[in-house]
């Protein structure tokens, strides 16, 4: 069965193997994506739309696109995140609420347009990547772990909310995971990272796509409101 499947920031890192993952099963995949050329991602057969997800406007426009194109939204992977970490005294307000607003509000403008067919059809699967940082905290990444953990309880109300209309919204929450986003650590950082990690290593985005992708599969039917940890053991106990 080919569902309508897509993946917010599907063009780069963890989203681009989600992405692959689904369309590896035959699903008809879109993307998002903000930046660069989308023909690469069109010609591996991936609907590239162009989409920022602190713009309403460009949400619901994303979405038309793709309903015409694919149908009603049945699985959404809200994956697309930022990073402005800083130390709480530097941290200027607009460093906090634009991370906040592409994490947590971000992912509360698309969860909330697929719903409109989700109910429809009475069936759906949402997943949002969070993060280990959002369960654990780290310094300088205020922003981004609250807005990681705020991930936690949206998806939490909204299984408690929309259960009884089958649709499931778990949370996938990845430790460090080798792409752009961690490129930027110094080799100090990585190491100290790395000696944390019960399984010595970090992850690759193609880890993370598989627990995304049983997530949405008919095997987690069962399955809502979980945080599924990715994360070679780093977050262990929470
Ligand atoms: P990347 O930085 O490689 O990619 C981020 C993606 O999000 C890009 O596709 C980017 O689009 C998209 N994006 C960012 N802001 C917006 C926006 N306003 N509107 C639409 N798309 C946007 O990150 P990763 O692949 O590493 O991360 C993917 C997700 O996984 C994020 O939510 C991140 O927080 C989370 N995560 C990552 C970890 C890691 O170690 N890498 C660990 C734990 C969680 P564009 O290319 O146009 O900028």
């Amino acid at each position: 069965m080919s569902r309508s499947v897509l993946v917010t920031g599907g063009n780069r890192g963890i989203g681009l193997a989600i992405a692959r993952a689904f369309a590896s099963m035959g699903d008809k995949v879109a993307i998002t994506y903000r930046s660069g050329e989308p023909d690469a991602l069109q010609q591996e057969g991936f609907l590239a739309v162009k989409c920022d997800i602190t713009d309403a406007e460009q949400v619901e426009q994303a979405y038309k696109q793709i309903e015409e194109a694919h149908g009603p939204v049945e699985v959404l992977v809200a994956n697309a995140g930022v990073t402005k970490d800083q130390l709480l005294m530097r941290m200027s307000e607009e460093d906090f609420t634009s991370v906040l607003d592409t994490n947590l509000t971000g992912t509360f403008r698309v969860v909330k347009r697929a719903n409109r067919g989700m109910l429809r059809a009475k069936k759906g699967r949402v997943v949002l990547i969070s993060s280990v940082v959002g369960l654990m905290g780290s310094p300088g990444q205020a922003n981004y772990a609250a807005s990681k953990a705020g991930l936690v309880g949206f998806a939490r109300s909204l299984a408690r909310e929309l259960g009884s209309r089958n649709i499931t919204f778990n949370v996938v929450a990845p430790g460090f995971v080798d792409t752009d986003m961690t490129k930027v650590l110094t080799d100090e950082q990585r190491t100290s990272i790395l000696s944390g990690v019960p399984l010595g290593r970090y992850a690759q985005p193609e880890e993370i796509a598989a627990a995304v992708r049983f997530l949405a599969s008919d095997d987690a039917s069962y399955i809502t409101g979980a945080v599924i940890p990715v994360d070679g053991g780093l977050g262990m106990g929470h």
